[in-house]
């Protein structure tokens, strides 16, 4: 290991060296443990790259878990979809996929031992008293009358509960431990419930359902896990995950290390929060462009590896903090950077007709593919009369510093000629309908040379021999700066978080690419083809990100 992997080791890898050279674990095993009652987003990204990554460092194993003790909100369409955004994102888990839902059996038995030992008992208070008998974070608990069942009575009531003998929310079993202490999560918390609910795995065989707390330590004990790696706000649960792999006696109980979710800037992250916007019909779903599932980043055109250098940039704390989008937009750019084609591409069109060109005359130009990665060769590009050039590259009184086309200046065509401005014209509404010009021939691409220089260069996509496409460009669906909420409650929602451009002209070259491949649209950013709602003759493109950076990243 060289010097700098030492010195950048975070908290979490610090644990891990300790563990190891005390010899209390012989490898390591992590896993990644989501609901399936919804899309993953970002912040599941970084959990699911940070314990496959300490997996792998430490020649260890990760484990794919579903979570699904809780049969109300969940759903095989969430199970797919996660299964295929791990996968996505390269972490690959070790053997089968795994269920919670398949420990049912183990987690009853473990519920009867806590029985047997004395550390459990069946309490019939209704939530309501439950939550009264609670206390608050200043005063202690009250013990519950039904806290001192004898042994018999706990196994008799609990077998009963299993059988479908009592109604649902009219008993629980709680863990025995202390009314009095100072966490509340330790007083005597329910450790089942009765509900009568069809799960989605095992159907109508369980009419209990095990609560989460005493649920996720076993998972992880059975299944060996080292390190159960979960966001802050179970800090204070741990002691009863330590409880109970402890009152159960596992051999190498599993240990619990927190660290801060993952927030980005004027983004939705919560699955909470995302849902309510998927179910309002805000957003087209769930893949919308501008959430950030990881289904939405990725038929936005985020890569996998920009999401690990981004993963990589943050960092694991133990402090919660938002992080700057511009980041995220940072590391996409620079992973396309090398590999994306550029094309050329008009996004707001107007005509440029080169008057001294002969009409009917079509020539093939080279261009480069990618200007930064010769390995990619080059491209024929058709050069004609008439042109479709962007609208801001015209300006019929330009001002100081302009010097792209105006009445009289010339500028270099992108791949092709000099080409100077000779005339315009307008519509009966003032605007610029087309641009006259004549070119030099002597000032092809990469050929002769006249001495003149020109400080402008335009890029441009031929009239008759272009793929006219929708492009779709993107802003945040949030402002924090403006309020993320109205006074009623309503998302405050950015009205130009999506523009539909529908008449583009890209360079034809575009035709033999596929849904899903990214592109530099040269000086106007980098986009996707959309892989959901682009046909064979049509194209629709997302735009990633812009190219104009606001990001820096920090000197070390
Ligand atoms: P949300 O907070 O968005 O509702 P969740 O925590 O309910 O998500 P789970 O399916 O329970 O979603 O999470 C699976 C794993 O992902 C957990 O270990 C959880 O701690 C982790 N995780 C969830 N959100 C984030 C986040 N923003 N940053 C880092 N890890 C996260
Ligand atoms: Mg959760």
């Amino acid at each position: 290991m060289d010097k700098e992997e030492v010195v950048s080791k975070n908290f979490i890898e610090k644990i891990i060296d300790q563990d190891l050279e005390e010899g209390k674990y012989a490898k390591i095993a992590t896993r990644f443990p989501p609901e399936p009652n919804g899309y993953l987003h970002i912040g599941h990204a970084k959990s699911i790259l940070l314990n496959y990554g300490l997996a792998k460092k430490y020649n260890g194993t990760f484990n794919l878990r579903f979570d699904d003790t809780n049969p109300m909100k969940e759903k095989t369409e969430f199970v797919e979809s996660i299964v295929s955004d791990v996968e996505w994102l390269g972490a690959k888990y070790d053997g089968d996929i795994k269920f919670a839902s398949n420990y049912f059996d183990q987690m009853y038995e473990a519920a009867v031992l806590l029985i047997k030992k004395g550390k459990a008992y069946v309490c019939d208070l209704s939530p309501e008293q439950i939550r009264e008998y609670r206390g608050t974070l200043t005063e202690p608990g009250k013990d519950s009358p039904y806290r001192n069942r004898s042994i018999e009575e706990n196994l008799d009531l609990f077998e009963r509960m299993k059988n479908g003998e009592f109604e649902d929310g009219s008993k629980v079993l709680r863990a025995k431990i202390d009314m009095a202490s100072s966490n509340i999560n330790m007083r005597d918390p329910i450790i089942y419930r009765v509900a009568r609910m069809t799960h989605h795995n095992t159907g109508d065989k369980w009419c209990i359902y095990p609560m989460y707390d005493f649920a996720h330590p076993i998972e992880d004990a059975i299944e060996g896990i080292t390190h159960s790696i979960c966001t802050l706000e179970f800090e204070d649960h741990r002691p009863l995950y330590d409880w109970v792999v402890q009152e159960i006696g596992y051999e190498h109980p599993p240990k619990q290390i927190e660290f801060a979710k993952l927030y980005l800037t004027n983004v939705i992250t919560g699955k909470r929060y995302i849902k309510r916007l998927v179910d309002e019909g805000i957003v087209d779903g769930w893949d919308d462009p501008r959430l950030v599932t990881i289904a939405a980043l990725r038929r936005r055109g985020f890569t996998p590896e920009s999401i690990k250098s981004f993963m990589e940039l943050v960092g694991v704390t133990k402090s919660n903090s938002s992080n700057d989008y511009a980041m995220l937009e940072y590391c996409i750019r620079n992973d396309l950077k090398p590999k994306a084609p550029r094309v050329m591409a008009v996004l707001d069109p107007i005509k440029l007709v080169i008057d001294n060109y002969p009409e009917g005359q079509v020539e093939y130009l080279d261009a480069m593919v990618n200007m930064e990665n010769p390995d990619l060769g080059y491209e024929k590009v058709p050069f004609e009369r008439e042109l479709w050039i962007d609208r801001d590259d015209f300006m019929e009184e330009p001002p100081k510093k302009y010097f792209r086309l105006f009445p009289g200046n010339e500028v270099r065509l992108m791949n092709a000629y000099f080409v100077k401005c000779v005339d315009f014209e307008k519509d009966e509404n003032g605007k610029v309908t087309v641009v006259h010009c004549t070119y030099d021939p002597i000032t092809k691409n990469g050929t002769g040379f006249t001495g003149r220089k020109v400080k402008g260069t335009i890029h441009w996509v031929p009239v008759h021999h272009c793929k006219k496409v929708t492009a779709r460009l993107y802003e945040n669906l949030v402002d924090e700066e403006k309020g993320v909420y109205n006074e009623d409650g309503s998302l405050n929602l950015n009205p130009n978080s999506l523009t539909v451009i529908d008449d583009c002209y890209v360079e034809p070259a575009i035709e033999k690419y596929k849904r899903g491949d990214s592109f530099q649209f040269v000086r106007n950013g980098y986009f996707c083809i959309d892989t959901k709602d682009s046909t064979e003759d049509h194209f629709v493109f997302n735009r990633i990100v812009s190219l104009k950076s606001s990001f820096k990243l920090p000197k070390k």
